[in-house]
């Protein structure tokens, strides 16, 4: 399995850079790899997840045979030194960086839906971190981020609106790289499940154009 295809990571990396932000080199010894990743351009909708959820293996299960370099991504994410790590060559490392981020995403796409990345998620829609919707009819409602499949490489993240039921692209160019299957088809689905007074009433409206007053 290739990683080197259209990773946006070094690209988000090197704009954090430039901003004298959050720097993975530099700050390595005070921040996790998980407040790292999460601080890069492009990725606010993740939440931070749990290093006890990552340590549960039952939480797990499964992604060890898709994930190329498995205990090293997963070793990096925990900022645990792998004994093997230095003997990595440049171009392998490269390659545990993707993987760690692909391992994360798909762990993050199952802790979202537990009771605890639940709440982490509530806080980011109580403070709209997932944008509003564009459409004029649901009044700026904060939207939810979502993933038209669960198989990764598949399809980039949208937003769902929970008041049109519609989904959009992301407004920020780097959010809208962002791989679906990080987030799911399940999410803000469930989350409006669980938190049902945050469901809109569905307003009805319909715009209809008119020339001189008359519909078209
Ligand atoms: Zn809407």
């Amino acid at each position: 399995m290739s990683l080197n295809t259209c990773n946006p990571l070094d690209e988000r990396h090197q704009s954090s850079l430039e901003d004298n932000s959050t720097s993975y080199s530099s700050d390595e010894n005070e921040q996790s790899w998980i407040s790292w990743f999460c601080a890069l351009k492009g990725n606010e909708f993740f939440c931070e997840v749990d290093e006890e959820y990552i340590q549960d293996d039952f939480n797990l299960s499964g992604l060890s045979s898709v994930i190329p370099y498995y205990d090293y991504a997963l070793d990096m994410i925990l900022d645990i030194e792998s004994p093997n790590g230095s003997k990595l060559t440049e171009q392998q490392h490269e390659l545990v960086e993707s993987a760690a981020e692909l391992l994360y995403g798909l762990i993050h796409a199952r802790y979202i839906l537990s009771s605890r990345g639940m709440i982490s998620m509530l806080e980011k829609f109580k403070q709209s971190h997932f944008g509003r919707c564009p459409r004029i009819a649901c009044n700026n409602q904060s939207c939810l981020p979502v993933g038209t499949s669960d198989i990764f490489r598949t399809a980039t993240l949208k937003i769902f609106c929970p008041s049109c039921q519609d989904l959009y692209f992301p407004r920020n160019k780097f959010q809208g790289t962002i791989d679906g299957a990080y987030f799911g088809t399940t999410f803000p689905h469930l989350f409006l499940l669980t938190y049902q007074h945050l469901q809109p009433k569905r307003i009805k409206y319909n715009y209809v154009p008119r020339i001189f007053g008359f519909k078209v």
